[in-house]
């Protein structure tokens, strides 16, 4: 059966193209000339002290500082406020923390945002993004303060698990698409702007890059989003090039506000961003969090001194009322039911996304999918098969309704007839007596928010990429009772597996899944639901195969190489290659075709490729583009990802997927000529299931030349 399936398969770029300006004006009903009116209007009539006052927050430093130490508690949190101005009847901002769920009430904990980047599926991220802005709303807040979108450098990065992967144009598409669905209600938060990924020094550390690798490998990401309709941009505590980044005024002025075109505001990170009252005036930050340390008293000294021109506050309150009359209406909360905080409806995104972003990373002698009718006694090991891990106990921590670990969602699916023995694999004797003779044994073990999280200096990040010993351990000793070990992985993002891959028959990459984890894996185990996840991050199959990770030092220098494109360019071997994922099914790709053979350099290209599932169960396929230059002037990656598209595939269908490419995503950031350059050469186009080249073999070549 051959169809094509327009809706389904169009490239993930045009999704961001097709809701882009849907975002403003539309919450408040107001036009955007409205809208223009009332901000000059109400600026026109403030004083200096009430601008002042819409540029800082009002959260006292109490409970500010809980923030940099121990897990602040959801349920008794509340969101982050600015003034609200009576006079002129200026609404206050009311800012609570994502990425994995609103940080407000018994939220739904979704996956983390790596596994939703696992799932490689934009329009399901907009609907979580939606649930979430849903959620916020319900309870009072207007800014939702997601998605993390920064780059993974290295898997180290404690808070790995709150972005989206490691690749410009994935973590673009994906941020996009939450921003979209979450603007549907409340104001997004594109954070941390920029080259945040590391957490020991992250209040100090100094981040030094040369242009091109800042504008082609830190920044696509966030133009996506801003391009989107992003309400507001947070920026990074770290420095860039020897300025904080909340006070640099090329990333905030030179490039988001003048470059892009950005509409919204800046918002410092909390409490320790910014140092300087007229570095942050001159560079173009708008709003300090959670309070006005700089941006309050000093920044109105800085401004009667002559020290910070007043046309800048005025261009920051423009911008923040801008945001305000765009998106917030005085019964803001009006028709927004809070049972749905939590609730059954926003579960079943949460359980989807735990299914779509679980990647199967080996399947050996069909170990998987467990048959019900066959398998007798299944045994489960490890403490976290039985715990509630859903990640990170720092910002992004959610106060979940209730959480289905691993054990219970098999155990609900195993039903009467299976017998599940569990066994928490402390006493390894304990563990090899049960799984001796069972039909097969499922390892649950990984990391937890002890190991990787956000933090500061002493705490956070993982210097190790390894499986904690005992766990290994644990591994090797079952692995010599049984021949069908399945192991299940929990954590934000690589965990080094060489010294047991071997060991197990199966591996499972859960993330860390969210409150209906148990219940997806267990229909992944069992094969009511097709594994369709693929890796957004290079797998390594050691920890110096990545960039140096250097969490303590005052200053690192970010070269232009990381994630898949530094193992293309050195040649290493990871375990498991960027955007690899196995399923219950296998894929034929055929037919390659590009829609021409040269196009002008506004010009685009669509390839369309057939994908057939040539296997006995309906799956979903991430389909990924990548383009090699060949003869460029400048070095280049071996392959970039240019774009990928979900499709979905019954058991002998076949769809023609297209994918679209323009000539501008070609260009380079031209470090002499200060801009960039689309240069006229061959490019070729590789199309396949993952970044290997061994699964890249559909491949064709275009031209760009002229307009
Ligand atoms: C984090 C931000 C977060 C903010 C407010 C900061 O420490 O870096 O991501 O939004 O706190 O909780």
């Amino acid at each position: 059966m051959k169809g094509k399936s327009l809706a389904k398969v169009l490239g993930a770029l045009i999704l961001v193209v097709v809701f882009a300006g849907t975002v403003f004006s539309a919450l408040s009903g107001l036009s955007e000339t409205e809208i223009e009116k009332k901000v000059q209007d109400t600026l026109k009539q403030m004083s200096l002290d009430e601008k002042i006052q819409q540029m800082h927050g009002v959260v006292p430093l109490g409970r500010a500082v809980g923030l940099i130490g121990e897990s602040l508690n959801p349920v008794l949190a509340d969101t982050w406020n600015t003034a609200e101005n009576k006079r002129l009847g200026i609404p206050a901002l009311r800012c609570i923390d994502g990425p994995r769920g609103v940080g407000k009430g018994k939220a739904t904990a979704f996956p983390v945002s790596m596994s939703r980047g696992a799932s490689w599926d934009p329009d399901l991220e907009r609907r979580i993004g939606e649930a979430m802005g849903y959620e916020a709303r319900a309870q009072n807040a207007n800014v939702l303060l997601s998605p993390c979108i920064n780059a993974l450098r290295h898997p180290g990065w404690g808070r790995a698990q709150e972005t989206y992967g490691e690749d410009p144009l994935h973590l673009g598409v994906m941020g996009s698409a939450h921003i979209i669905g979450v603007q549907k209600y409340v104001m997004a938060c594109a954070k941390h702007f920029a080259a945040n990924n590391m957490e020991e020094s992250r209040f100090f550390v100094n981040a030094v890059m040369d242009e091109r690798t800042l504008r082609e490998i830190y920044l696509p990401h966030f133009k996506m989003t801003v391009d989107a309709g992003v309400a507001s941009v947070m920026s990074a505590y770290n420095d860039l090039n020897g300025f904080l980044c909340g006070q640099n005024q090329h990333l905030l002025t030179d490039i988001l506000k003048n470059d892009w075109g950005f509409k919204g505001f800046v918002v410092s990170d909390w409490v320790n961003a910014v140092d300087d009252a007229v570095l942050a005036g001159n560079a173009g930050l708008d709003l300090e969090m959670p309070m006005g340390k700089h941006l309050g008293e000093p920044l109105k000294n800085a401004i009667e001194d002559g020290k910070v021109p007043a046309k800048n506050i005025d261009d920051s309150v423009n911008r923040l009322l801008r945001m305000k009359y765009s998106f917030l209406t005085p019964d803001f909360t009006q028709g927004f039911d809070k049972s749905k905080v939590g609730g059954k409806e926003h579960a079943r995104i949460a359980l989807e996304a735990a299914q779509k972003g679980t990647v199967l990373l080996k399947n050996d002698k069909s170990a998987l999918p467990l048959d019900r009718e066959k398998i007798k006694t299944l045994v489960v090991i490890g403490k976290l098969a039985d715990a509630k891990n859903i990640g990170d106990h720092g910002s992004s921590d959610v106060a979940v309704p209730y959480v289905v670990n691993p054990l219970q969602g098999i155990r609900n699916k195993a039903g009467t007839g299976l017998k599940v023995v569990y066994e928490s694999g402390e006493d390894l004797e304990k563990a090899k007596q049960v799984s001796q003779g069972a039909d097969a044994v499922i390892i649950v073990a990984g990391l937890t928010w002890k190991d990787e999280g956000e933090g500061g200096p002493g705490y956070g990040d993982r210097e190790d990429l390894n499986l904690h010993k005992d766990d290994e351990a644990l591994i090797k000793a079952v692995a010599g009772v049984t021949d069908r070990l399945i192991v299940v992985l929990e954590g934000g993002a690589v965990i080094t597996l060489e010294s047991w891959k071997n060991d197990a028959e199966a591996i499972v990459m859960a993330w860390y899944p969210g409150m209906e984890g148990g219940n997806a894996l267990a229909d992944l185990l069992f094969g009511d639901a097709n594994f369709s996840g693929k890796l957004p991050i290079v797998w390594g199959k050691s920890i110096d195969q990545y960039p140096p990770f250097d969490n303590k030092a005052k200053q690192v220098k970010i070269d232009y190489y990381h994630g898949y494109r530094l193992f293309d360019k050195k040649g290493l071997e990871p375990s498991f290659p960027f955007g690899y994922g196995l399923s219950y099914t296998e894929y034929n790709y055929s037919n390659l075709k590009l829609s021409a053979k040269k196009i002008g350099k506004s010009g685009k290209i669509t390839a369309s490729v057939d994908v057939t599932n040539t296997g006995k169960m309906a799956g979903e396929e991430v389909v990924q583009l990548y383009v090699s230059c060949n003869g460029s002037k400048v070095d280049r990656p071996v392959k970039d990802l240019k774009a990928f598209t979900r499709v979905a595939l019954k058991p002998g269908e076949t769809k023609t997927v297209l994918l679209e490419v323009n000539a501008k995503d070609m260009a380079y950031w031209n470090m002499d000529k200060n801009g960039w350059e689309i240069e006229e050469i061959e490019y070729t186009i590789l199309v396949g299931p993952s970044s290997s080249a061994k699964d890249l073999s559909l491949k064709d070549s275009f031209k760009i030349s002229g307009i």
